[in-house]
């Protein structure tokens, strides 16, 4: 099966830590501007604010919040830690519900050193214990498996079908997945496991990026689309078969952007959407 090209920008979002050096208000008026339909904020962008009203004028820029980044890390070798994660969970929840996100995507987690086994367990233990304040808020969890090379201290969710996994113990219609072709484009089991979420109806965001051969870092060295050996294209056409029909979202962490003009970066971040997702 061919997926087909996408024709135009109307399912487009940018995360904010993609143009990193741009504050809140500036890649308000930058992104809608361009063109951009959608934003996902990562928390650092809002603080100092009032979360309710960075909120308001996004939507009155015409932009559609899709998710707040991120919440999760709840693994701790001792229960103050866990519980400090747990408060730091909450409040990303409340902020989700006064930005008006109804997602909030969840970097899971890891200790250097304490069985993986044991982390997911806090991790699966974690979200349980914040289900409720997701009910009152009105706001989703997204488990976002990370590639394993972030297995020691970023997450020890790894693979979509532990994420699956996860969400089936759950059972919480709250509780689901995102996609993100740099952690997972490498798995065999990539499209029964996407399959198998939208058969759960837990498949709850996709986000693109590509993945550099050399890659020179492993945290702030991911590749534009196109630039990388990702089938983006492939991996999209998994994702809409399952019938999601939500934002393709560029999620970018590159200090090499970063250092370049963040408006030109905008632009070519269009040109390789339209051509290479
Ligand atoms: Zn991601």
């Amino acid at each position: 099966m061919t997926t087909e090209p996408l024709v135009d920008l109307s399912r487009l979002c940018v995360h904010t830590i993609t143009t990193k050096p741009w504050s809140i208000e500036e890649a308000t008026d930058r992104y809608a501007s361009a063109g951009v339909k959608g934003i996902t904020v990562w928390r650092d962008t809002l603080e100092g604010r009032n979360v309710a009203q960075v909120g308001q004028a996004l939507r009155n820029a015409g932009l559609e919040i899709v998710s707040l980044c991120r919440g999760g890390f709840f693994p701790a070798p001792d229960t103050a830690g866990r519980q400090k994660a747990i408060d730091d969970n909450l409040r990303a929840i409340d902020e989700a519900h006064d930005l008006g996100a109804p997602l909030i995507v969840l970097v899971c987690g890891a200790v250097p050193g304490q069985p993986l086994e044991e982390s997911r367990k806090q991790i699966s233990d974690g979200i349980q214990t914040v289900l409720d304040r997701t009910d009152e808020a009105g706001v989703n969890l997204a488990i976002e498996p990370l590639h394993p090379m972030y297995a020691d201290t970023r997450s020890a969710v790894n693979t979509l079908r532990q994420a699956n996994d996860m969400c089936e113990a759950i059972d919480s219609p709250r509780v689901g997945v995102a996609v993100d072709v740099y952690h997972l484009w490498w798995d065999p089991e990539l499209e029964a496991e996407i399959a198998r979420a939208g058969r759960m109806k837990r498949l709850f965001a996709f986000h693109v990026c590509d993945w550099k051969t050399p890659t020179l870092d492993m945290l702030n060295d991911r590749g534009l689309m196109g630039e990388g050996c990702i089938d983006i294209r492939q991996i999209r056409g998994w994702v809409e078969q399952t019938g999601f029909d939500g934002f393709n979202e560029v999620e970018i962490f590159s200090t090499r952007y970063w250092n370049m003009d963040q408006a030109e970066f905008l632009e070519q971040i269009k040109d390789a959407y339209l051509q290479y997702v």
